[in-house]
């Protein structure tokens, strides 16, 4: 009997993503580096310390991974306190590396995509109020036009700011990314502002530059599942969360109007601000409303329907990616998934994981939802933020004291979907006969 194959459009993209101060290792010139020194602050008071040795050159051997494993596309981030390690000093050299980085994908085939901010800001500027600091706007900018023309010859596919609505969290209502601020609804507010500000300039700032440009931002989708159908009030604490996590960034840049939690009002030269959807998507969570201010009246949990990892910070929920696909879809632009995985340092999650999540993008693309590309997250184990290093979300895993590199099964798994372009009945029955059922019910 035929078996089904599920085949991706043709010159669909299939890629990894990184950031810089996750892989590169020896940043300590940014608020993260002064964070990993808090007590306390991190899980293991781990430190991102030599993190993937990519600033040494270990980015070759990644790449010669990546490219033989058939990705012809990566997502990676500069670290702007090396661009620019002091108010009034650029660093040539760090340019000059950023180069060469660029230069030795494109010699292996891969396509790159660059992030010019992803969660780190220079320690001269996090100083002086990080992004509640109003001239931020036009130092990203300037920031902004210095890297792009100087690695413009290489790129053209920019993200400005890495999922925004996970800083503004982070930093100004849970207290886990610096400057750790609790709840912290006018600092929130103000930096929403900034960045916005600030995405807007360095959007026009590209363009002029480089014409053909295809600029954008990276949009953490997070679905929120009224825990108690009929009640008014699950309804609308899951609807506060979709508008002002979900929804903020993605509407600013789309018609000037912004809106987070109680607050409102319009920049009206951030409409407009995006050539393209970059949508990461993770994981949903069930919330029900809480008669008390603390956590923003909410309690949240993974649905019954949902896998938690085995470390559960994710679980999986394969529809939450086609949610996620059509909610980015409404903003009629093509959509680029430029993050998804998961947390498993075992591997047979991640490969059942990739798979359902894969299908579901396959259904997306046959209600002709327009996405052009999959950046898995992650290429090789790297520093997770506040979760330090035993949350592993690489296809590669490495020894931190020797530096050598191990695939895990999902390697070979993603190698095989980028070189098919599709998922087929044999690759799932070798890889994660469990989900067969899920997605070849016929048998
Ligand atoms: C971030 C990554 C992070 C990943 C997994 C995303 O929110 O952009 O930097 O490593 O999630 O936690």
């Amino acid at each position: 009997m035929p078996q089904t194959t599920y085949h991706f459009p043709e010159g669909f993209i299939w890629g990894t993503a990184t950031a810089a101060h996750q892989v590169e290792g020896s940043n300590h010139n940014n608020d993260w580096a002064a964070w990993e020194n808090q007590p306390g602050r991190i899980h293991n008071e781990d430190k991102a310390g030599l993190a993937c040795d990519w600033w040494n050159g270990r980015w070759r051997e990644d790449l010669d991974r990546a490219a033989e494993a058939g990705q012809t596309a990566h997502r990676l981030s500069v670290e702007w306190s090396r661009i620019q390690p002091a108010p009034h000093r650029w660093d040539e050299d760090a340019l000059d590396r950023y180069r060469a980085i660029l230069r030795g994908m494109l010699d292996r085939g891969i396509q790159p995509m660059v992030t010019l901010q992803h969660f780190t800001l220079p320690l001269w500027l996090a100083e002086n109020g990080g992004w509640e600091n109003d001239e931020i706007p036009g130092l990203f900018e300037t920031f902004v036009q210095r890297t792009v023309t100087a690695l413009k010859q290489y790129n053209t596919a920019w993200i400005t700011i890495n999922e925004p609505n996970v800083v503004i969290y982070s930093s100004y209502i849970d207290g886990l990314f610096p400057p750790g601020k609790k709840e912290d609804i006018a600092a929130a507010w103000h930096a929403v502002l900034n960045i916005i500000r600030s995405h807007a300039l360095a959007y026009h700032a590209i363009h002029e530059i480089q014409p053909k440009a295809q600029v954008g931002m990276a949009h953490q989708y997070h679905g929120f599942i009224p825990a108690r159908k009929y009640s008014p009030l699950d309804a609308l604490i899951a609807r506060v969360n979709h508008q002002s996590f979900n929804n903020v960034f993605p509407l600013a840049l789309t018609n000037g109007r912004v809106r987070f939690l109680h607050k409102r009002t319009r920049l009206p030269h951030a409409a407009g601000t995006q050539d393209f959807f970059g949508l990461n998507y993770y994981t949903c969570e069930m919330v029900s409303f809480r008669p008390a201010p603390k956590n923003l009246f909410q309690k949240r949990w993974f649905p019954p329907e949902a896998e938690p990892s085995p470390f559960q910070f994710n679980a999986s929920y394969p529809p939450g990616m086609f949610t996620a696909l059509e909610w980015a879809n409404t903003c009629g632009l093509p959509i680029h998934i430029t993050e998804n995985g998961i947390e498993d340092s075992q591997d047979d999650f991640r490969r059942k994981y990739l798979l359902t999540h894969l299908h579901q993008l396959w259904q997306a693309l046959n209600h002709n939802i327009p996405v052009r590309s999959y950046y898995h997250w992650s290429l090789i184990d790297n520093f997770e933020w506040e979760r330090g290093w035993d949350m592993q979300f690489g296809l590669w895993t490495f020894d931190r004291e020797t530096q050598v590199r191990t695939p895990r099964p999902s390697a070979a798994l993603y190698a095989a979907i980028c070189q098919q372009n599709a998922i087929s009945h044999e690759l799932v029955e070798a890889y994660a006969p469990a989900v067969l059922p899920k997605l070849f019910p016929g048998g």
